[in-house]
């Protein structure tokens, strides 16, 4: 009998290489597969009569088969299958290229519904590769609002809908974790027939208020956790950490830059909270290159010189050997013990070679005194004499869940919350943080070192290309190096893998042949990242294509040239990032938007990069100029995985906390909601940490 919770390998239809496919895209169960909501809808209800055919535009239509064909067309190489179809008013002919199997599919006399653009160029009009389906009950395809999903390769919109309705009919054991009251207040829709209707709606209105009942769960639910969380930090104890101040002053003294008056501000709110014996738990917000790691340098110093431990944790094993080796050049003269835990690096600062068992060893009995790693570091078995201070690179906040995991890192003795510094370039304005985060203290660094060279970031229109690339061979042939990155070129290729590929090939083979290339994306393995890495560090690739998903929070000093592919698709915030991977030395960098697009909002988005410097302002202008998309990063927030709400919709993100304190103010247990109990902690269980 089929469960919410059986595997979708059991469902009838779902052989093992579309079940691979399925779980590419995270489904492994029916429950998954009912949670799989579309990114938008296709409304191909409107069905019109042939004779009112509009020609150029996108029709939909109920006609009978009278003839189809295939035939070979030589001159352009492929299969064309060609139809008649007619309903009482008239008939329109049909093409499909290069999908034979049609004629078996489809046969004359066939009642079925298309719908696709109606082209005019030619004698008579007709329908071009339409969606078809034959007419039944109920229609999936057209005929109707059609969910479209995202998807990966060899899967089609028609087998995911064909799954996702094969499945349905579960809904209705979904138990609705919203409490009545809340559901009555907030005008929401009851949860099973929102799951239903936001995959295969009636109508439009019914859909909205669907995608609204789901979007408030999602958000609702991040603010019932952070309301716990706080309330759990209040009554929660953490070590009371002393202020070093000869300590800390040598260590600034010891720089070879002045701190900027952020930098100040934000190590003295730090210091201030770690001496307060309660958990801190505060979100460093600093554009790239602001300077956020000398901050958590002073924190890190403060605690261990109080005798205690700290963790450092970064997203990759690159950033972490990152952070580790500079931890080690800047701390040299403090006598410190640091190390590194991670699949591939296993070493300390004080002894060469050194084994997995004995670093636990170390890590447990209080010797490593910093111990630097990725996310995993916590997740994984390692544990602490007297683990006092976490600090998380590019993460922002932390459930109750994990904060109580923390505690039970370090020895009986020591059973107190360690401190949390989180810290992100992620250009949340405060005001947002505040909504999102309620229970995190916000330090921001808002102003850059002073005497950074100012990035050149140039529009490059397509008549300047071979100029760029003129210039990029006089950089590389002083020495410099180049990144490249470019965007999806189809929605089916998640990774971008295809997209660098391409780009990678024209560079190599057709722009730079003399040049060393190298290419970076999502499904390389770690270890091939890493030797790409190395490579990049030794120059010895003179130019590094790769993807925007692919984590290039990497530091190479001697890059100058930052070349941004297609830059009217991405956000400005996220464009901002990848110019802050240059301009690191004293060398002076450039930035270079490639775009073929003409329009007049683009030239504005992007002549707001070029005139900016501030990641902050940038997202804001973004926000008004795009409306309230995703913004860039808050993805990685450390928030689970939002399918549905937007991170940026204020009315509804005040809406939802309303709603959850005034919950929590009748039931601060919420006792008498166990459903809803359960539904948080698996809410805040799907949290990403890579
Ligand atoms: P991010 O905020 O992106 O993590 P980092 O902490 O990596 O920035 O700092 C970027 C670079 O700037 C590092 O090389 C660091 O040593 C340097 N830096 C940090 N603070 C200052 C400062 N006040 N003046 C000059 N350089 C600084
Ligand atoms: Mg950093």
């Amino acid at each position: 009998m089929l469960t919410l919770k059986t595997p979708i390998t059991e469902i009838h239809g779902i052989g093992p290489t579309n079940a691979r496919r399925l779980k590419h895209l995270g489904i492994n169960t029916i429950l998954d597969l009912i949670y799989y909501f579309p990114y938008r809808h296709d409304d191909f209800s409107h069905v019109v009569v042939v004779s009112e055919i509009q020609p150029n535009e996108i029709n939909t239509i109920k006609a009978k088969i009278q003839l189809i064909n295939n035939r070979r067309s030589f001159r352009r190489r492929m299969f064309i299958t060609e139809g008649l179809v007619a309903d009482n008013t008239g008939s329109v002919k049909v093409v499909w290229f290069n999908q034979p199997y049609l004629t078996k599919i489809l046969k004359p006399g066939d009642q079925i519904i298309l719908s696709g653009k109606v082209d005019s160029d030619h004698l008579t009009p007709q329908f071009i590769s339409p969606i078809y389906e034959k007419v039944k009950k109920e229609q999936l395809h057209v005929g109707r609002i059609v969910p479209v999903y995202s998807t990966t390769e060899n899967l089609t919109q028609k087998q995911i809908r064909f799954f996702i309705k094969s499945v349905l009919f579960l809904i209705k054991e979904i138990k609705d974790f919203l409490p009545e009251v809340v559901k009555k207040e907030n005008n929401l829709m009851d949860l099973p027939i929102a799951l239903k209707q936001v995959h295969f709606p009636d109508n439009q209105l019914i859909l909205q208020k669907a995608i609204h009942r789901l979007k408030f769960d999602e958000l609702f639910l991040i603010q019932l956790g952070a309301l716990q969380s706080k309330k759990y930090l209040q009554k929660a104890k953490s070590p009371a950490i002393k202020f070093k101040e000869l300590t800390t002053k040598k260590f600034v003294k010891s720089l070879p830059f002045e701190l900027t008056d952020d930098q100040r501000k934000a190590s003295w709110e730090i210091i201030k909270d770690l001496e307060k014996g309660k958990p801190m738990n505060r979100l460093l917000e600093g554009d790239v290159g602001s300077g956020k790691t000398v901050v958590a340098k002073i924190a890190m110093l403060n605690t261990v010189k109080n005798g205690f431990q700290t963790a450092f944790m970064a997203p990759t094993e690159i950033l972490a050997l990152q952070h580790f080796n500079n931890l080690v050049l800047f701390l040299k003269d403090f006598n410190l013990k640091i190390g590194i835990l991670t699949h591939s690096q296993i070493k300390t600062n004080f002894s060469e070679k050194i084994s997995k068992g004995r670093m636990l060893k170390m890590a447990e009995s209080g010797e490593i005194q910093i111990m630097v790693g990725t996310h995993a570091l916590i997740q994984e078995n390692v544990r602490f004499k007297k683990l006092s201070l976490v600090i998380i690179d590019e993460q922002h906040r932390f459930g109750v869940e994990q904060r109580k995991t923390l505690r039970e890192k370090s020895s009986k003795q020591h059973q107190l919350i360690p401190h949390l510094l989180s810290m992100t370039a992620t250009p949340i304005p405060r005001s947002l943080a505040l909504t999102i985060y309620g229970d995190l203290d916000l330090s921001i660094l808002l102003h850059q070192p002073k005497d950074r060279l100012k990035i050149i970031t140039k529009i490059v229109s397509p008549e300047n290309r071979e100029k760029a690339y003129q210039f990029i061979k006089n950089q590389i042939r002083e020495g410099r190096q180049v990144f490249v990155i470019c965007p999806l070129i189809e929605p089916s290729d998640k990774l971008g893998v295809k997209s660098v590929k391409q780009e990678y090939e024209k560079l190599d083979k057709n722009i730079f042949p003399d040049l060393k290339i190298g290419l970076l994306h999502g499904k390389l393995k770690p270890r091939e990242k890493e030797k790409i890495m190395e490579d990049l560090k030794n120059n010895k690739i003179n130019i590094l294509v790769s993807t925007s998903v692919v984590e290039v929070g990497i530091d190479i000093p001697n890059a100058t040239v930052m070349m941004i592919e297609g830059a009217e698709r991405f956000g400005l915030a996220q464009m901002h990032q990848f110019r802050g991977r240059v301009g690191r030395s004293k060398y002076q960098s450039y930035c270079f938007l490639f775009t073929e697009s003409e329009s007049q909002k683009t030239d504005q988005r992007l002549n707001a990069l070029v005139k900016s410097e501030n990641g902050f302002e940038l997202a804001e202008y973004d926000l008004k100029l795009r409306g309230p998309g995703e913004l860039y990063g808050l993805r990685q927030s450390g928030l689970p995985d939002l399918k549905m709400a937007s991170l940026t919709d204020v009315a509804l993100i005040k809406q939802t906390r309303a709603a959850a304190q005034n919950l929590i103010d009748q039931d601060p247990e919420l006792k008498n909601y166990p459903l809803l109990l359960q539904k948080i902690a698996e809410f805040q269980n799907s949290i990403h940490w890579e």
